[in-house]
């Protein structure tokens, strides 16, 4: 009716400046690695979109940032095409959310609300995804994400981080395998580059995330080396000429025997009441940690039910990340300057 129209207007207006923002936010966050404000903040924002669209659907575009995965690569490196697109995950902030998820998971698998699923469980590392490709066992390119469909290539700094194995150990690896994983930052390292550059005059690093994107995007790798940097593997891509098991926590510890950092962490549990139970127990360990982590994502165990599940349009139906509150700093350290 003609009284609607107003406010519709007001509706369309501001989809159309939280576009705007969101993808400045993105290109600073993704592209610059200089994020101008924190988390919790772009979270904020994205959630008024999602929420505004999921009411007028008619109002989602292919552009908007809730249906992309960070941002275009930098032109500094070549451009790998991803042969299966790296995605995001979608998010929870409360134990509410948490189960409304299990229950949506429920109803696409068709089983009753009472039915128990089981769940890996993870720290969400605060890094940035790389994939890492190897054929018969050798690793030949590293990547990462950018749009989740290109990304770049970035082989040379990646061969630079210890815990990534330049060549598999053991046996009975598929011919060609992508392994994802995290690069981050521990703390310790962290805090002792960002001393370092304090006693040399240097620009400071804004937190471990940005030192880890800033390291990993240097086109000098000798830079690189000089870097704490860590890799801890989540997933895996492309397998072919070979097979895997059939579950995310069994993949995990195969990855391990072929020399792979995994989590310490990492848990199978029976059921969403037992996520919610892990979080917590993370949640009050948080601080002793060696590195940052952001939340924990949970994952449907069992690969047929994650195949059932699929995919929308950025994120895997069988995955959830379950943030943490905030715990931004970004505004106490404004007044000295930061490096890329
Ligand atoms: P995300 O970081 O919320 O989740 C997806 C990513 O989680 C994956 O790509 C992977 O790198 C990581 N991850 C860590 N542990 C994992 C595990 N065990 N299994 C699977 N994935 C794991 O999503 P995103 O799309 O990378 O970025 C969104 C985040 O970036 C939000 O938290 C947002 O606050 C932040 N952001 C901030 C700004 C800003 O301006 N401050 C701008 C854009 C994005």
């Amino acid at each position: 009716s003609a009284s609607d129209k107003p406010e519709v207007q007001a509706i369309i207006e501001r989809v159309q400046t939280l576009h705007q923002t969101l993808h400045k936010y993105n290109y600073q966050y993704y592209v610059l690695d200089d994020p101008t404000v924190p988390d919790s903040e772009y979270d904020a924002l994205f959630h008024e979109l999602k929420a505004i669209e999921v009411k007028h659907p008619e109002l989602i575009t292919p552009d908007s940032p809730t249906q992309r995965v960070g941002d275009k690569p930098l032109t500094a490196f070549q451009t790998v095409d991803h042969e299966m697109p790296m995605l995001s995950l979608d998010n929870v902030f409360n134990e509410e959310e948490m189960r409304a998820f299990d229950v949506r998971v429920k109803k696409v698998l068709d089983q009753p609300e009472s039915a128990d699923i089981e769940y890996a469980c993870e720290p969400k590392l605060d890094g940035i995804a790389a994939s890492l490709l190897y054929e018969n066992g050798l690793l030949v390119r590293g990547a990462t994400r950018g749009d989740g469909n290109r990304g770049e290539d970035i082989t040379m700094n990646l061969r630079t981080v210890a815990s990534i194995p330049l060549r598999l150990s053991g046996t009975g690896y598929p011919e060609r395998l992508e392994v994802r994983g995290e690069v981050y930052m521990p703390k310790k390292g962290f805090e002792k580059l960002n001393q370092s550059a304090l006693e040399s005059g240097e620009k400071l690093f804004v937190n471990p995330r940005n030192a880890a994107a800033g390291s990993l995007r240097q086109l000098d790798p000798k830079l690189t080396a000089k870097r704490p940097l860590e890799f801890c593997c989540y997933s895996v891509g492309i397998v072919e000429g070979g097979s895997i098991p059939n579950s995310h926590f069994d993949v995990l510890n195969q990855l391990k025997e072929w020399g792979f950092l995994t989590n310490p962490e990492m848990a199978r549990v029976d059921n969403v009441e037992q996520c919610i139970a892990y979080y917590q127990s993370l949640l009050n360990k948080r601080d002793t940690l060696p590195y940052e982590i952001d939340g924990i994502v949970f994952k449907v165990n069992d690969f047929d039910l994650q195949d059932q599940l699929g995919f929308v349009s950025r994120a895997p139906r069988w995955a959830i990340a379950h943030k943490f509150p905030a715990q931004e700093k970004i505004t106490v350290l404004r007044d000295v300057e930061f490096q890329v």
